[in-house]
């Protein structure tokens, strides 16, 4: 996990710091599918600004996710910029708005931060490609490799599969 640590960084009003940084991201699990960032290691752009009441974090990033087709479960890469802000201030008082959730004793959670966002701009479904055809509901094949359809008269589903595959041999 990446952390920023703030007690590193010592900043007086209308200051910036910025930094290069990898920032680990963890796989995701969607719908019971694994979906792994490539790589891990993801490099970011970040930069601290400290305002008069508070501090602003900005983080870019260029995020790579890797898994299954929601439909076809062949290789399926979605992949996103990510503009990221945050701000906390110095005396928050009782508002959410004012804080940010990834920093705690002096740390910002660069990992949790960046995987939320992640989890954010995904879409509903990651495919393969926008129009996917999936796998055929009868036989479980292809449908973007062996575009096919069965005969809609009833027949015994197995049937239809023996005689695909006896088309394929
Ligand atoms: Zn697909
Ligand atoms: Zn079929």
């Amino acid at each position: 996990m990446t952390f920023l640590d703030l007690r590193s960084i010592k900043l007086r009003s209308g200051e910036e710091y910025r930094d290069e940084q990898e920032v680990g991201l963890q796989p995701l699990i969607l719908g019971g599918k694994r979906y792994v960032p490539v790589p891990e290691q993801v490099p970011a752009e970040l930069v601290v600004t400290r305002a008069t009441t508070g501090t602003v974090f900005e983080l870019r990033l260029r995020v790579r996710l890797h898994g299954p087709c929601y439909r076809c479960l062949e290789d399926a890469v979605f992949e996103r910029d990510l503009e990221l802000r945050e701000y906390q201030a110095d005396s928050p008082g009782d508002s959410d708005e004012l804080t940010t959730p990834y920093l705690a004793n002096d740390r910002l959670d660069l990992s949790a931060w960046g995987r939320d966002a992640l989890v954010l701009a995904l879409p509903d479904k990651i495919l393969c490609k926008p129009d996917c055809a999936g796998l055929c509901p009868v036989c479980g094949l292809d449908l973007n490799r062996e575009p096919h359809e069965h005969a809609a008269s009833g027949g015994d589903p197995r049937w239809a599969a023996l005689a695909e595959l006896r088309d394929r041999l």
